[in-house]
């Protein structure tokens, strides 16, 4: 008989068993229901794996997280991106720091992750079952029996890195767990909008983007979509906002800075333009570098001819303008997927949880990590990196009570 099971060969699943050294790998079985383990570290990244982000303070990188902040800050003294990349360093896996901190194989191929936690797993002589989906898992007095399809296997600690499906839920709601109801992160918003029709593809190198109704503000690249907007200052908005967006049912609408400046400022910089410029034509002019279709909307927006000189700006269009410019509002309806990378807010109560160990405090002996958690972040590496931290910590703590 084996003396743990873990449930799901995703990347909780597998740093984890990565890491139990083989005196507990051996007594370890991985059951997996797909027919290929990690498949979601494959497809990461746009299959280029952004495994961590170069952010080694603690308590900074716990400000990426919109759910499980306070929790992971202990984890993260334990293991944080530094330990990430000199875990697989050491294993042959030379990693890149890109511009903005996000961290790849210097190879830009997931499957040199895989490879790596394949390689740590085998040596380690962990059994792995494919196309073994776990049923049900019972607790008895001094074991787990974990139900497959066809077999019923007694261990006596359980790991449950399922990932964040809802029947995964049901088996922990079976073992007295509470679940936060999982709502969707990390989408784009879908913007009906004369101002943006037919500009899909131009973006905005840093732009000031908030939903007042939620008092949630982000800032960052925008970029206009087929369907509305997106970028990585929409992608921060959806994640801090995941539940209110939901109640809301993704109704609500959007301010949006172009310029970094407030409206007065702006005022005043179009009026020392009009004198500066008195001559020439407002459309020729583009004073903040916006690609030209835009600006040119922009100003058809706001009632500017295009034969319209600086000095015949009137006050009202300089007002319009200026409002387009710093806090122009946007109705948003509706989400759509980004790139078909998304992560789930919601999953087990964290109150339930000892994050020195990853232990359940509901259920002893049944440890949990990975998005089944009510833990997500933004995109950068930030998921990748809690999964491994928190299979790390489990895997240590249980070689530590061998
Ligand atoms: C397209 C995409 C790209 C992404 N890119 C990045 C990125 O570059 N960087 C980053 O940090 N994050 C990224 N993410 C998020 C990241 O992939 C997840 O946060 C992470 O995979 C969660 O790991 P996990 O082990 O908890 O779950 P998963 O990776 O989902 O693994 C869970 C595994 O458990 C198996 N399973 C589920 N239920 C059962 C059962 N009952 N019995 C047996 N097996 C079961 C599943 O088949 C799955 O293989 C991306 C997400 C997506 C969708």
């Amino acid at each position: 008989m084996k003396k743990i099971a873990i449930i799901g060969g995703g990347a909780a699943g597998f740093f984890t068993a990565a890491n139990l050294g083989k005196e507990l790998g051996k007594q370890t079985v991985i059951f997996e229901q797909s027919p290929a383990p990690l498949q979601k570290v494959r497809v990461s990244g746009g299959g280029r794996c952004n495994v961590t982000h170069a952010c080694f303070d603690p308590r900074e990188l716990v400000e990426f997280y919109p759910r499980g902040k306070k929790e992971l800050l202990s984890v993260f003294h334990q293991f944080q991106p530094g330990d990430t990349m000199e875990w697989f360093e050491s294993r042959n896996v030379p990693l890149k720091v890109e511009e903005d901190n996000r961290i790849f194989p210097v190879s830009d191929n997931s499957m040199s992750i895989i490879e790596a936690l394949m390689k740590e797993v085998e040596k380690n002589q962990v059994e792995i079952r494919l196309s073994e989906n776990v049923l049900k898992i019972e607790k008895k007095e001094n074991h787990f029996l974990v139900h497959t399809k066809s077999e019923v296997l007694p261990f006596e600690k359980v790991i449950f890195t399922p990932g964040s499906s809802v029947k995964s839920m049901d088996i922990l709601r079976n073992l007295r767990h509470k679940i936060v109801k999982p709502v969707p992160s990390l989408f784009t918003f879908n913007i009906k909008d004369e101002r943006l029709k037919d500009l899909m593809g131009i973006s905005f190198e840093w732009s000031e983007i908030a939903i007042p109704q939620f008092k949630l503000e982000a800032e960052g690249p925008l970029l206009i979509t087929h369907w509305g907007l997106s970028g990585p200052g929409i992608l921060r908005l959806s994640a801090w906002g995941a539940l209110e967006l939901n109640k809301a049912n993704y109704e609500f609408s959007i301010r949006i800075n172009f310029i970094q400046q407030d409206k007065e400022y702006c005022i005043d910089f179009l009026n020392e333009l009009k004198l500066e410029h008195a001559k020439k034509l407002v459309q020729n002019i583009n004073p903040f570098s916006f690609p030209k279709r835009f600006w040119h909307r922009l100003l058809e927006v706001c009632k500017i001819p295009v034969d319209l000189t600086f000095s015949h700006l009137n006050k009202q269009q300089i007002q319009a303008l200026a409002t387009e410019l710093t806090e122009g509002i946007y109705q948003v309806k509706g989400k759509s997927t980004f790139k078909d990378e998304f992560v789930t807010a919601g999953g087990v109560d964290l109150k339930e949880v000892d994050f020195k160990t990853m232990e359940s405090k509901v259920c002893p002996n049944l440890f949990l990590a990975g998005e089944i958690l009510n833990i997500d972040a933004i995109t950068g590496g930030f998921n990748f990196q809690a999964c491994w931290s928190e299979g790390h910590i489990i895997a240590k703590h249980l070689e530590s009570i061998n």
